[in-house]
């Protein structure tokens, strides 16, 4: 069973991750300068252990940034693979159409509402 989306609305949704996926890429591009920086710093700093373990608190928390990028980076690849595919556009739990005005504000979505409501509330 194909989705209730229209041509247009799928066209409009790929448009939407490429953006998505290009901003992401970007913060994840000077998210990797800035731990070049960093990581250059510390090492001029290396022989002072309190600085040094100052800059590596701040590297931890860059990377957990980038996991993070990472991680919808995935997401948003996934979903331009998912939007090519018949059951794009479904709940991966009940099955049901995910409404436009959700993949519209988050075109990654996997569940609809009441199952990503469900699932939050469990964790
Ligand atoms: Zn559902």
């Amino acid at each position: 069973m194909s989705t209730t989306l229209t041509q247009g609305q799928h066209a409009l949704l790929e448009n939407e991750l490429r953006l998505a996926r290009e901003r992401v890429e970007q913060a994840l591009k000077a998210q990797l300068n800035g731990q070049a920086r960093v990581a250059h710093a510390a090492a001029l700093l290396a022989d002072d252990p309190r600085e040094w373990s100052e800059h590596e608190a701040d590297r931890e928390v860059d990377q957990a940034r980038s996991d993070r990028l990472l991680v919808e980076l995935g997401d948003i690849d996934d979903a331009l693979m998912r939007l090519r595919q018949p059951g794009y556009g479904r709940c991966i739990d009940c099955a049901a159409v995910i409404p436009f005005d959700r993949l519209q504000q988050l075109p990654q979505a996997l569940r609809c509402l009441d199952c990503q409501t469900t699932i939050e509330a469990a964790r």
